[in-house]
């Protein structure tokens, strides 16, 4: 066998290697994707039990398992 067929053989089986790994990189990368968009929960909108405007849940003052828009809301209450 002469030393080009090596290469030609090499250059091959790099080529299969590449885009056999490639494929289920794309495949985790897509899963990382969906992951990151089900995971953050504290971003969902809720309703201000006083006024009714939507807040993140992080933004919202919780008092007696009712959400709050802010201080002001949460006075009326
Ligand atoms: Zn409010």
């Amino acid at each position: 066998m002469s030393p080009q067929w090596i290469v030609v053989i090499v250059l091959i089986a790099a080529v299969y290697f590449i885009f056999i790994k490639k494929k289920p990189a794309i495949k985790q990368n897509k899963k990382d994707s969906t992951d990151k968009k089900t995971q953050p929960q504290s971003n969902d909108m809720i309703e201000c039990a006083e006024c009714g405007i939507y807040c993140e849940v992080d933004d919202t003052i919780l008092s007696n398992n009712k959400h709050y828009c802010s201080q002001e809301c949460l006075k009326k209450a």
